[in-house]
């Protein structure tokens, strides 16, 4: 979700001002009580960053610190700690990276990371949130708690119902949890300012992602759109300092589709793309830079992903409102990926391996994810029967060292693209890279 830091590869500018942000909001953090400011631990998937930002409260996102932690290499160890304090090997590896790193009391940065005056759980989804908060709850007995329970996509809509259901718990209790613990009234008109700026920065965004859809792509919408993500998915949706992000990535990406140039990647700009692929699935935070490697060895350029729509499916039409502030938080909550029903995500996918022609889409399963791997090898077989277009799958973790395997890993993808190369020249598909 925030950059990576992949050291040695060459950087666009809009990747050093990435990093810029993300870490000058941890030094933000380690200072937040000194500076009188309130802290509160909450999720990416239905974030409500333009609330707490209404409230001058910092956001701590702990899946981020989560995987900021992997790119580190520093997980492994923090997972072990918690597994040491009983947490099964089966359990969310972010879950147990955060709970090893809470023990050291640093963030990924090394610098202190401060208690929880807030932990606010808004509810998307995936179960494994519920049980993660309970652990801060006994970690920070002291937080004052608000829950946001956010209404799964069963069906596949948002209904009315559900909407009014959300925006009745916003107004009643999680306004007057930020209003207790800040000893501050909600300044409304400073909220729809806030989302103002939001919707501005959404759609700079959804620009760039779609430009996925030229030929040569001037993005990796996966490897690439980690980093793309990390601004608005963290703390800088509503500000400023975000829609400028935006601005100059957007300029950035432009330049490259005038010199009808690729992304930049760990091994250099891609500009022969011998293979266009969605993928499915967060990736493996360890060995980033290996995993984005392995495709750009073999030309391969990813041009969508759903991971890029973790915390929020913009591409898809929605915008924060200002005019309608509580019910466009409330469809920002229900409308994130983690809520999502198989159907629907099958159909996202189908969409587009279609509308971005790529030549394959590959699901990228997590060992320790339940909420995205469950029923990946029945959307990946209902894709390829609807797209006709082959589906590769692979399988490693998020940020447990443990469970990546290079060799494996490559193997399996050289397979993949050596069965797209027999399509194209008519020869038997051979469908070694899946089980
Ligand atoms: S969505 Fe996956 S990675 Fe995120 S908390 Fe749930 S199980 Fe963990």
């Amino acid at each position: 979700m925030t950059a990576p830091d992949p050291h040695d590869m060459p950087k666009e500018p809009s990747m050093i001002r990435q990093k810029e942000l993300i870490s000058g909001h941890y030094d933000k953090l380690a200072t937040a009580h000194e500076e009188g400011k309130k802290v509160c631990y909450t999720f990416v998937p239905g974030n409500l960053t333009e609330l707490l930002l209404a409230f001058d409260v910092l956001p701590v996102l702990p899946e981020i610190n989560a995987l900021q932690s992997g790119m580190r290499k520093k997980s492994g160890a923090y997972i072990a700690e918690a597994e040491k304090h009983g947490h099964s090997e089966d359990v969310c590896s972010y879950v147990k990276c955060d709970l090893g790193m809470m023990k050291t009391g640093l963030g990924p940065t090394g610098k202190h990371m401060p208690p929880p005056d807030l932990l606010l759980l808004s509810y998307t989804g995936c179960f494994t949130f519920m049980k993660w908060f309970e652990l801060l709850k006994q970690e920070y007995p002291k937080a004052e708690i608000a829950m946001l329970h956010v209404p799964y996509q069963g069906q596949g809509e948002i209904t009315q119902a559900m909407r009014d259901y959300v925006v009745k718990q916003l107004r009643t209790e999680v306004v007057p949890k930020l209003e207790k613990v800040t000893g501050k009234k909600l300044d409304e008109d400073r909220l729809k300012e806030l989302l103002e700026r939001s919707a501005r920065a959404e759609q700079d965004l959804v620009w760039v992602l779609e430009s996925g859809k030229r030929r040569p792509s001037p993005i990796d919408g996966y490897f690439g759109g980690v980093f793309y993500i990390g601004p608005i998915f963290t703390a800088f949706r509503g500000t400023e300092e975000g829609c400028d992000y935006y601005r100059i990535l957007r300029e950035e990406v432009q330049g490259r589709i005038d010199r009808r140039e690729g992304p930049v990647t760990p091994i250099g700009s891609l500009d022969q793309q011998k293979y266009r692929v969605v993928v499915e699935g967060p990736p493996n935070w360890t060995s980033f830079r290996d995993f984005w490697e392995m495709f750009a060895a073999e030309g391969a350029v990813c041009v969508a992903s759903t991971y890029t729509k973790v915390g929020g499916l913009y591409d898809q039409g929605f915008r924060h409102d200002p005019t309608h502030p509580f019910e466009s938080l409330a469809d920002y909550c229900l409308g994130c990926y983690t809520n999502l029903n198989l159907p629907t995500r099958t159909g996202l996918i189908a969409k587009y391996v279609e509308e971005y022609e790529a030549d394959g889409f590959i699901v990228h399963s997590i060992k320790s994810c339940n909420s995205f791997s469950a029923g990946q090898l029945l959307i990946l077989r209902e894709i390829e029967r609807r797209t006709g277009v082959p589906g590769g799958f692979i399988e490693s973790d998020l940020v447990d060292p443990r469970y990546f395997s290079p060799a494996n890993v490559k193997n399996r993808l050289e397979s993949y693209f050596q069965m797209i190369e027999q399509r194209r020249r008519g020869a038997a598909p051979a469908a070694e890279a899946r089980p």
